[in-house]
């Protein structure tokens, strides 16, 4: 790599997340210029299927030009206000009025942030405060669930199921718990069936509980689907089992929908999907498509009466974001939405699950593939390893074979996960997947 060039000074200047550092700097990364539709392309000029979405979020593709005329507009009218104290502003208003008007369940009040990690930080907080104010000090731990994805701040991370978010961390945080992943592909006992599985981890969860004592827990964490701990869809029944465990013990439950929601799942949120009756809602990424960046936690009456109740005592919600329901995103999140509805992105997604979950499964049948899996417009085609494959080496394989190909998936595990932006039409889903056989074929002819 030439050290003058973009991607020298790339390795050069920048430390990139996620990712093992030291390689890092012997191979450089993927330079992507510009995008367009579900389509990006690098700076060698060529062109890529975004099959993630980017990081799970560009619902609209890469070249939505009335957020970018959205954006300006604001820019140029107010470009930057604050929510703080008693100031604020159009923009945030009018979103957090159509987040509420589409709510899964009746909610009361939205709080904006700027990214999931931030969201969910602060719901933890919240949490926190409202037991205080509820006078059960000892009312603090958090459930949350192994493989389960809420971010990378302390508290975020520490909700998080994932070691490699946990590890020289020192997290996570003693208050913190995690409880079994509801995946049965990758945790379902030989022999064991489906429903038996889900029965098991359900008592797995109030084992927890009783252990730990029900007075001591405040909150479970999940996300309807997990998204980054390799695209991990929930067995029948389960979050009924779930729902009915939290009641009985009187423990809020928080839906993690920064990937899920605004449409990913076939309806604008997998809350819906999975009948989830949340406490607090999070959400992020499609909110804005990832244009701006946003998030927001939407919280029912409940939830909040008590932290007003509690600023009321002390004087004060002794929490703010400079950023917090920023112009610019809130009015790029507001267009956003609306295109969303307009042009009924949640029914296509729907519409397409079908062919989507098809194709992946025809997939699956490959003398490489395993099983595969998905709801809506997210799925994952897991990976047999081969006999010397280290653990991961065999997805990672595919997918960059699969880049090869002119198509971004992402690997995880064994998973090889797709996740494209919403406005992906059933004849792109087709050039998708095609890819994804030819870089099957090509792996399994390097493996014979
Ligand atoms: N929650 C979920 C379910 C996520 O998938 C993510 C990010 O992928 C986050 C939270 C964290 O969001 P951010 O990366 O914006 O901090």
């Amino acid at each position: 790599i030439v050290s003058n060039s973009i991607e020298g000074r790339d390795i050069a200047y920048q430390m990139h997340p996620n990712v093992n550092l030291r390689k890092y700097e012997k191979t450089g990364g993927l330079v992507i210029e510009s995008g367009d539709g579900i389509y990006v392309t690098d700076n060698n000029g060529k062109r890529y299927i975004e099959g993630m979405a980017g990081l799970w979020s560009v619902a609209l593709g890469f070249g939505e030009k009335r957020l970018a005329e959205v954006a300006k507009a604001q820019m140029e009218k107010l470009p930057y206000y604050h929510t703080f104290s008693y100031k604020t502003h159009g923009p945030s208003i009018d979103l957090a009025e159509l987040l509420i008007s589409i709510a899964p369940v009746p909610m009361s009040k939205v709080h904006f942030t700027s990214s999931g990690s931030e969201a969910n930080d602060l719901a933890c907080k919240m949490v926190w405060y409202r037991s205080n104010a509820l006078g059960n000090k000892d009312k603090k731990k958090i459930i949350g669930r192994i493989k389960g994805y809420h971010g990378v701040t302390i508290a975020a991370a520490s909700i998080t199921g994932l070691p490699r978010n946990h590890e020289s961390f020192d997290l996570p945080l003693d208050r913190m718990f995690h409880t079994s992943c509801p995946s049965y592909v990758h945790f379902g006992k030989d022999g064991e069936s489906e429903a038996d599985f889900t029965a098991r981890i359900l008592n797995d969860l109030e084992e927890l509980i009783l252990k730990e004592g029900p007075e001591t827990i405040a909150a479970f964490w999940g996300e309807p689907v997990m998204g980054a701990g390799g695209v991990l869809v929930p067995p029948a029944g389960y979050w009924e089992g779930v729902q009915a465990i939290l009641k009985k013990y009187d423990i809020l439950l928080v839906a993690d929908e920064v990937i899920c929601g605004f449409g990913r799942t076939g309806k604008m949120f997998a809350c819906e999907t999975y009948n989830i009756k949340p406490d607090v809602l999070i959400v992020s990424k499609q909110i804005s498509s990832s244009y701006m960046p946003l998030s927001a936690l939407i919280m029912n009456d409940a939830f909040y009466q008590p932290i007003a109740d509690e600023s009321d005592r002390i004087g004060v919600f002794g929490h703010g974001f400079t950023a917090s329901g920023h112009p610019v995103a809130t009015a790029v999140g507001l267009e956003n939405l609306k295109i969303i509805q307009e042009r009924d992105l949640v029914g296509n997604a729907a519409r397409l699950e079908e062919k989507f979950l098809g194709r992946l499964a025809e997939l699956a049948k490959h003398p490489l593939a395993h099983s595969s899996r998905g709801v809506g417009l997210i799925g994952a085609l897991e990976i047999k390893p081969w006999g010397d494959a280290k653990p991961g080496d065999a997805a990672a394989a595919v997918s960059a074979a699969l880049e090869e190909e002119g198509v971004i998936s992402r690997n995880i595990g064994e998973a090889l996960c797709f996740c494209p932006p919403l406005i992906i039409t059933a004849e792109q889903i087709d050039d998708m997947f095609d890819a994804v056989g030819r870089a099957l074929d090509k792996v399994e002819k390097t493996r014979a």
